[in-house]
């Protein structure tokens, strides 16, 4: 069972108290760069991205994201470091959300600054405590370690700062590159706090071995029922990122709707190339409009064992030497030439509401 967490609201979508998870990705382009940072936006917000986090690292970012925010179709997060006079340019720039890195924001007072100026404008503030965030004082009581302990501690204390300006729509995270970390910092966070938590594994890697950590790390949590937001840090693409992180949260059944291929591993009995077919198809599909409910599209290896093995596929095909049988909740519906497969699954994808 999910663990019920204050609610808060980032330029219309709701993180924590039950609502759906939100999957965040990050722009890899500056934000001075206007039409790159929109074209990216857009590819991000097509790939079911629902929150947006981007660098503010000068007063050129923070002109930029006031031209990207007036035509984004996601909710923009401004991400700080160093000034906190920045995190109020981005305030009034149109920021949905400020992450500030407690660490380097010069202390409280300046911590306040940025409360009293999202107080104004009705946003939420993450506080995104990592490796480097670690005060001094917490580091050492730790024994210079960024351990679990230290970890939570610090991300308390800066909500214990906010609380004191009355500022209250705070959404943590305790991210640290190693798993086992990061897991036991937001299962001791989760068990101290009501805030909502966004999950992530930091410096997680690339493409195979950031999504195996990622996946590791934040399924496990979910799993527990903790965790209201999510992102899949890699480095790749940032839409690599936005798939993997419906992926897990399809995987543990949090996230409805879109088409989601399934296909078997292959074996001695695969005289197609399977592989491929299912690559392509997976690749089709993403480019159609994706249904509300999610519809599963099997691509097996044969056409004797492909069926049965792919029971609860909404529909697909089993190949087998130059053909295919095609079949839809188990059942055989027809056959047609291998050449023709692609086709007649996004025929049946294009008749899915
Ligand atoms: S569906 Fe057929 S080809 Fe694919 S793994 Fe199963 S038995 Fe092998």
């Amino acid at each position: 069972m999910r663990k019920l967490t204050r609610k808060i609201n980032v330029g219309g979508v709701e993180i924590g108290g039950g609502a759906q998870i939100p999957v965040q990705s990050m722009l890899t382009v500056p934000l001075e760069n206007t039409s790159a940072a929109a074209e990216q936006i857009s590819a991000l917000a097509r790939a079911g991205c629902d929150i947006v986090r981007a660098a503010v690292p000068s007063e050129a970012a923070a002109e930029g994201l006031e031209v990207v925010r007036k035509t984004s179709p996601l909710p923009i997060v401004a991400d700080i470091h160093f000034d906190w006079r920045l995190a109020i340019a981005a305030v009034r720039a149109g920021a949905d959300k400020i992450r500030v890195n407690p660490g380097n924001i010069g202390g409280r007072e300046n911590v306040q600054k940025v409360a009293q100026s999202c107080l104004a404008a009705g946003i939420p503030i993450r506080v995104g405590v990592n490796s480097g965030s670690v005060p001094k004082d917490i580091l050492e009581e730790f024994g210079g370690q960024n351990s679990p302990q230290a970890l939570v501690k610090t991300a308390l204390r800066e909500l214990e700062t906010l609380a004191d300006c009355g500022f209250f729509d705070v959404c943590l995270s305790v991210k640290s590159s190693s798993v086992p970390v990061m897991i036991e910092s937001y299962r001791l966070l989760s068990s101290q706090t009501k805030s909502p938590l966004q999950l992530g594994v930091t410096e997680a890697g690339g493409r195979e071995n950031g999504v195996i950590a990622s996946s590791v790390g934040i399924g496990a949590l979910l799993a527990d029922g903790i965790g209201d937001t999510i992102r899949v840090s890699l480095t790749a693409d940032p839409v690599y990122e936005v798939k993997a992180g419906i992926s897990i949260l399809r995987a543990l059944g949090l996230r409805e709707g879109g088409f989601h291929v399934i296909s078997c591993p292959t074996c001695g009995r695969t005289v197609c190339d399977v592989i491929g077919l299912a690559e392509t198809v997976e690749q089709k599909l993403s480019e159609l409009p994706q249904p509300k409910k999610t519809v599963e599209v099997a691509v097996m290896g044969c056409a004797v064992n492909g069926p049965g093995e792919a029971k609860r596929a909404d529909f697909g095909a089993a190949c087998g030497d130059g053909m295919a049988v095609l079949f839809r909740s188990g059942e055989i519906v027809g056959r047609c030439r291998e050449d023709e497969i692609v086709q007649k699954l996004i025929d049946f994808a294009q008749e899915a509401e």
